[in-house]
């Protein structure tokens, strides 16, 4: 990484060097407050186009994780996080369109979609017309898309990514939804919302089949045992309703991560031509917060880190994959008070609910740079299509 970032500044560096040796003129090009401006514009304008396309883009959302909720996890792990590798970080604001605590919903709609939003509404604007996401205009670009969540897959966070509804509630009628896209890869819980239906007789899990899924659950087959097939779509179950926390022995958020990304780069494409995006939901670190559990939020974190290294791992390999961590807001007003050691953290909550606070964005891989600086959490739509040199529509 550090080679990477040298290796950018002296291309800059040599960048202006040629250009101010070929001017015509004779003169030096760079004076004064010219000068100035040339030195501090790194990734402005002239040299956007410069900026290598990032063909993949994992997005990492830790649901509720603020700073502190990083801070505590790091101290639990000697001062030691892959989260803390990211050569660029930034800040994003989080508020919705009415008030200014926003809850999962809104927040991951204004991810996918570019829009601020009202609490509890799924992939739709204020007036709760449906908005396309950008996990539904990578499938029509042709790319693999994918999700994983350790909630149900029809909660807030994955469903504001391709649902389009009015209610976060509407878990059946998200579960619906699905069957409008072609995402090609998701793991999570909910299964009883698609195949034991109280709005309807749909078994959507037969639907899926019928339509060249491969479905798989919990119940059949541990993650680790499945031998994954790239040319099938392909969907696993971890739960009928909202899977076990990491501490009662969840298992999957790694395998399927891992798997979810070598199977998105070779799915439909085995010479790896179109690129993917994948969304990865760190879920529960939120639920620690809403239970005032630091126990609870800390191990939800560090299990979500040892993905994000792993998605890291990929991105250096790959060379072409931009791996962005954020999350919705943060949970529970988490504080480390005065007091704490390593082996014992004094940590206090001032709220049961989100907070209205500031919210780091960590980026690495193609277009990162975007990233720096302070935005709105909309704004993170935006710049993820400007990575993937995909035209702003909106
Ligand atoms: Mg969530
Ligand atoms: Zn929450």
């Amino acid at each position: 990484m550090k080679n990477s970032l040298i290796l950018l500044v002296l291309c800059i560096a040599l960048f202006g060097c040629k250009k101010s040796a070929t001017d015509k003129s004779g003169e030096t090009r760079y004076k004064g407050n010219e000068y100035n401006a040339a030195g501090i514009s790194l990734f402005n304008s002239s040299h956007q186009g410069e900026i290598k396309k990032a063909k993949n883009v994992i997005f990492l959302i830790g649901d509720g994780m603020g700073l502190t909720q990083v801070s505590a996890a790091s101290i639990k792990n000697k001062n030691e996080l892959f989260i803390k590798q990211f050569p660029v970080v930034g800040i994003h604001d989080p508020q919705p369109s009415e008030g200014i605590i926003t809850d999962s919903a809104a927040g991951a709609t204004a991810f996918s979609t570019g829009q601020k939003t009202f609490n509890g509404a799924i992939g739709v604007a204020p007036d709760s017309s449906s908005l396309k996401t950008i996990l539904e205009e990578c499938e029509e670009l042709g790319m693999a898309t994918g999700m994983v969540a350790t909630s149900t897959i029809v909660h807030a966070t994955p469903a504001s990514f391709i649902s389009h509804r009015p209610s976060r509630k509407q878990y059946e009628d998200i579960a619906t939804d699905f069957m409008l896209t072609e995402i090609d890869y998701f793991v999570g819980g909910g299964k009883k919302y698609f195949d034991r239906r109280s709005n309807d007789d749909r078994n959507l899990v037969k639907e899926m089949q019928d339509n060249g899924y491969v479905v798989n659950d919990y119940f059949q087959k541990d993650f680790q045992d499945l031998k994954i097939d790239t040319k099938s779509n392909f969907a696993y179950f971890t739960a009928d309703d909202d899977p076990i926390p990491v501490s009662k022995g969840r298992d999957y958020l790694m395998a399927a991560s891992t798997a979810g990304m070598e199977f998105l780069k070779l799915h439909d494409d085995p010479n790896d031509t179109k690129g993917f995006f994948m969304m990865i939901e760190g879920s529960q670190i939120d639920w620690g917060g809403h239970a005032n559990d630091a126990d609870y939020v800390i191990s939800e974190l560090l299990e979500f880190d040892k993905v994000i290294g792993e998605a890291l791992r990929f991105a250096q390999e790959d060379g072409e994959t931009l791996v962005l961590v954020t999350a919705d807001h943060e949970t529970g007003g988490m504080a480390i008070n005065s007091g704490s050691t390593v082996d014992s953290l004094k940590v206090s909550f001032s709220s049961g609910y989100h907070t209205a606070a500031l919210i780091p964005v960590y980026a690495y891989g193609p277009g990162a740079e975007l990233f720096a600086g302070f935005y709105e959490n909309t704004d993170i739509y935006t710049k993820l299509k400007a990575a993937m040199g995909m035209p702003a529509n909106k």
